[in-house]
């Protein structure tokens, strides 16, 4: 099965490489948001989080702070915001994963905030945390 991504790591795809790793390549986004709005990719096929093997999850995240601290540092963005959507229904369009590394202004319209939700009984979270700690995977 042909996948975009796995073309880009390929050298294959059209791409504008910000940074490459051992594990992991960093384009820019071909849709950004804003400018500097990067994506970062493992190198090994991966759909999603589940089978995405921890050092790559480790690269992935280190790459995406230092794409985040340049566009700070070349005056792409105020703040950043990282955005990874794990399934079709969290917004996943591209199957192979991949982490967003999104500039932000003041006034930018970028729908990021959780301050909408009311506050947990703390039960409630207890009963929760005991549920995701007993599904949690060990690698
Ligand atoms: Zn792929």
């Amino acid at each position: 099965m042909s996948c975009i991504f796995c073309d880009i790591v390929a050298g294959e795809g059209d791409a504008s490489v910000v940074a490459t790793g051992p594990r992991t390549v960093a384009f820019l986004d071909l849709f950004p948001f804003a400018p500097g709005h990067a994506l970062v990719i493992p190198r090994e096929h991966a759909v999603g989080l589940s089978d995405l093997p921890d050092p790559d999850a480790a690269e992935i995240m280190q790459v995406g702070r230092r794409v985040a601290v340049a566009a700070r540092e070349a005056g792409f963005a105020e703040a950043v915001n990282l955005f990874l959507a794990d399934g079709q229904i969290a917004g996943q369009t591209v199957f192979h994963t991949h982490l967003h590394v999104i500039p932000r202004r003041a006034g930018d319209g970028f729908p990021a905030g959780f301050g909408a939700s009311p506050q947990a009984p703390h039960d409630e979270l207890d009963a929760v945390a005991e549920r995701l700690a007993a599904a949690m995977p060990t690698s």
